[in-house]
């Protein structure tokens, strides 16, 4: 007897489960709105059971966080060379 943790469906024994790391504390079900980096904030995270279709979600959401911040670094590193090149 399980239950999707986001959407609260009912996951019959005999389908696969998916566990994945969520957001339990402050923000329930809002990993994808309402996610926090400023320093101080306090999230929660731990395994919890989701269906198929919400561990796809997560899945894409974390992909699409990671291309982000890779993004994000290679920008960073631009600009600093350009810096350096710049001199
Ligand atoms: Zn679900």
């Amino acid at each position: 007897m399980a239950n999707c943790y986001v959407c609260g469906v009912y996951l019959p024994p005999h389908e696969p489960h998916y566990r994945r790391e969520v957001p339990t504390g402050r923000s329930v079900g809002g990993w994808v709105s309402r996610r926090s980096y400023g320093a101080g904030s306090r999230a929660y995270y731990g395994l919890r059971t989701l269906c198929a279709t919400c561990a796809a979600a997560k899945d894409a959401h974390d992909r699409a966080v990671g291309r982000a911040v890779g993004i994000i670094v290679l920008i960073v590193v631009v600009i600093v060379a350009l810096g350096y090149l710049a001199r």
